[in-house]
This record gives structure tokens, C-alpha cells and sequence, in this order.
């Protein structure tokens, strides 16, 4: 069972070599201990970083067989770095994990013996998250109930830590979306699955690389590349007013056919108007937001190019997801 593991990384030159370090003890030892053959390997994903990551990846892999690199061409996200290394995988099965030893390393054990027992992915997911701030736990926790409530199928409070087999990944190879949400995915592969329980750490150095507007903008990701939910609101909101403002027409021409004071109205006609123009836009607004992701997946633009490989037995041409 040869496994592969594959990290991404982005500027993560301060935590590279004591996760490359930690990474290679335990293969070592579930190497020795016949869980897994001896080529099993860690494969780093160069993000485009702009520090010395690559660097110290190349000297990793120039060193030991254990290491393997790939160097994208320029920094595409976690989504598409995390996609690059499933890809180009060789392992019987991939493990993919955070650089910043954020997620418990002794989860891999559980998850490969959760592997033999017939899972082909499986799902690695915090038991607690009373490490990340107030902010990011409440936020994190009502997205993903929010993702629930639109008919997404999430695994609660699972991020991109887990296992899949050969066939799993041969099943996601197939999805050519580039909006690239895999924990929605995922899920929708299908096989027998399998969770893994863990406690999160902090960061072991350097710090976030998902600022809040990236964390916004994969919030969003998520929510409009499988969910037409905001949309069936915008039409709900939409009839709900049109009824609401031929109630109030009604009532403005009983008042003007039947009572004395039926004065110009001001009111009557700016409010509406100011309401139903706010209520157009907001509509025509989210529209928009779809009819952006129709054009960016027609495209059909490639999610990465490989600039740089080390350590692999073949080589790659700068391939897509396609490959
Ligand atoms: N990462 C990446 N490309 C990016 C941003 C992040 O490959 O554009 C990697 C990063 O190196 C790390 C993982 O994604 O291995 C998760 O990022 P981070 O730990 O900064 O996110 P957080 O845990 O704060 O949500
Ligand atoms: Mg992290």
C-alpha cells in the first residue's frame, strides 16, 4: 500500500521543515510497522510562494527519496494546489494535509487502518475548535449549518484533511468544474466512507494564509457553486413585494375613487419606488453573481500549470486537470 501525502503550501517557509521532518517520522514508522510499502512519499505543492519554500522542497527532495515537489506556476489558491497534488499522485492512496501542522499527524494511522477496514475516503474531522478564535469558530460553525440548510451535503466541521483511494480520485477527476469547492465534492463521489476524529492545534509558525477576504470569498464559493438557494429567496422576496405593492395600489385608487382626501401623495410614490428599485437590484445583483460562475466555468480555463517537479520518477507535462 503505497501512500501518497500531499501538503500545500503557500509562503510556508517558517513551519517547511519540521512538517517535512514529522511527516517522514511517521511514514518511517508505519513503514517499519508493514502498514504501508516503503515508497510511500510526501508530495509538497508549491503555491506560488514567494519565500524560500520551493528552496527548501528541492533540498528536501534532493536529500531523500521520502520527499517529492511540485512548483506551480503561480500562487492558484489551497483548492487547485490541493487538486495539483491529487493528480499527480502515484500513491494506492493520498492523504492530503495543511503545512502548519494545524491537524493532528496521528490521524493518519486511524485513517489508513479506516482505509483497510474498506473506506475509500476518509473524512478527518476536528473533534473541538477551541484553539481558533471565538470569531472563527462561531462563523465556521454557522456556515457550514448554513451550507446544511441549502441542500449542500457537508461533512460537519471536516476541512481538506483526508484519505482517498485510487478510485475516488478517479471518480473526482472526472468533475471539470473550476470552482473548485472539493469538501462539496467530495461528498458527492459516493464509495464507503469513514470518519476520523481529531483535535486542531494552532498554527505551528507563520501565520494565517486565509486572510478573511479569501475566508469570505470560499464562503461564497461554496455556497453558489452547488446551491441555487439564494436565488429561489430573491424570487420568493421578489413575488412577496409584488404582492404586497398591488395591495397598496388597490388601497391608493379605493382612496382616490371613494374619499375626500386623496391628496398628490408624495410618500406613496417615492416610498414604493424606492423599495422596489432596492429590491431589483439586490435580485439583478445575486443574477449576477451566477451568471459570473456560468462564464468563468464555460471557459473552462485550466485550474494550474506545473512549473517545477522533483523527486517524481516521471515527468509531467504541464498538464491540466484533464491529465
Ligand atoms: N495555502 C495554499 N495557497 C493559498 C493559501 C493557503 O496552498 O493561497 C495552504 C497553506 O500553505 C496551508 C493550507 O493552505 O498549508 C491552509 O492555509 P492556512 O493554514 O493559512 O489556513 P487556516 O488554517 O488559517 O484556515
Ligand atoms: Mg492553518
Amino acid at each position: 500500500m503505497m501512500l501518497s501525502i500531499i501538503v500545500p503550501c503557500y509562503n510556508e517557509e517558517a513551519v517547511l521543515p519540521e512538517t517535512a521532518r514529522r511527516l517522514a517520522a511517521l511514514l518511517g514508522e508505519l513503514v517499519s510497522r508493514e502498514k504501508l510499502s516503503g515508497d510511500s512519499h510526501v508530495v509538497f505543492v508549491d503555491d506560488g510562494s514567494r519565500d524560500q519554500t520551493w528552496s527548501i522542497i528541492e533540498s528536501l527532495a534532493r536529500d531523500a527519496p521520502v520527499y517529492r515537489g511540485l512548483k506551480l506556476s503561480r500562487n492558484r489558491s489551497h483548492q487547485n494546489a490541493l487538486l495539483a497534488g491529487l493528480q499527480h499522485a502515484q500513491g494506492d492512496i493520498t492523504i492530503s494535509v495543511d503545512a502548519d501542522l494545524q491537524d493532528d499527524l496521528s490521524a493518519i494511522e486511524a485513517m489508513v487502518d479506516a482505509h483497510a477496514a474498506g473506506a475509500d475516503i476518509v473524512y478527518g474531522v476536528r473533534k473541538r475548535r477551541d484553539r481558533d478564535s471565538f470569531f472563527k469558530r462561531a462563523s465556521a460553525e454557522a456556515y457550514y449549518r448554513l451550507l446544511a440548510r441549502f441542500g449542500l451535503e457537508v461533512v460537519f466541521n471536516h476541512a481538506d484533511y483526508r484519505l482517498m483511494s485510487r478510485r475516488a480520485l478517479a471518480a473526482l477527476a472526472r468533475f471539470g468544474e473550476s470552482n473548485l469547492f472539493l469538501r462539496g465534492i467530495i461528498p458527492q463521489l459516493g464509495f464507503p466512507s469513514a470518519i476520523v476524529y481529531y483535535d486542531r492545534a494552532e498554527r505551528f509558525a507563520g501565520e494565517s494564509k486565509y486572510p478573511l477576504r479569501k475566508m469570505l470569498a470560499f464562503a461564497w464559493q461554496g455556497i453558489s457553486s452547488f446551491s441555487a438557494a439564494p436565488l429561489h429567496l430573491v424570487t420568493g422576496l421578489g413575488l412577496l413585494v409584488s404582492l404586497g405593492s398591488m395591495g397598496f395600489s388597490a388601497w391608493a385608487l379605493w382612496v382616490w375613487l371613494f374619499t375626500e382626501h386623496a391628496v398628490p401623495g408624495w410618500t406613496s410614490t417615492v416610498v414604493p419606488l424606492v423599495f422596489l428599485g432596492g429590491v431589483q437590484l439586490l435580485s439583478i445583483g445575486i443574477l449576477g453573481e451566477y451568471v459570473a460562475k456560468i462564464y468563468s466555468e464555460t471557459k473552462r480555463r485550466p485550474a494550474y500549470f506545473l512549473e517545477k517537479q522533483i523527486g517524481f520518477s516521471q515527468a509531467f507535462k504541464d498538464t491540466d486537470k484533464s491529465s
